[in-house]
């Protein structure tokens, strides 16, 4: 199936990416910078960074909230989706997870089904939220 490249707006064929070849092999390219980058320099800020590496600021702040990388520009203040905490990486935090992690094997469980999904529904209704 064809679609558009986010980017750029050419089509492409791929069952999974959302940008064409060109472009996704510029973001994985900016993606090595900013790490890269990154690690040289861990206090470094999202400007100086996003200079640096000639990279867009809202492109540095998807790869964080990819949680690829493991350092993350010291002025970036992420907070958990669920229940506001600041978290670094990623978009819950570490608790939150947890949490997930602990009810998702109840699925199986007929009596407790109902209870997650409704979990999920809320959680999924709060990142509609932010967008
Ligand atoms: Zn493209
Ligand atoms: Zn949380």
């Amino acid at each position: 199936m064809l679609k558009n490249c986010e980017l750029c707006g050419k089509l492409f064929a791929h069952p999974a990416r959302t940008l064409c070849e060109d472009c996704y092999g510029k973001v994985q390219e900016s993606y090595e910078a900013v790490k890269e980058y990154l690690q040289k320099h861990p206090g470094a800020s999202v400007a100086e960074v996003a200079q640096a590496t000639e990279t867009e600021v809202d492109t540095i702040y998807q790869f964080i909230r990819e949680g690829r990388l493991s350092i993350i520009p010291k002025d970036v203040s992420l907070t958990c989706e669920i229940c506001g905490a600041p978290i670094t990486t990623g978009r819950i935090c570490r608790k939150c997870r947890a949490e997930l992690a602990q009810t998702a094997p109840k699925e199986t469980q007929p009596g407790t089904k109902r209870l997650v999904d409704d979990s999920r529904v809320r959680y999924l209704d709060q990142i509609k939220r932010r967008r």
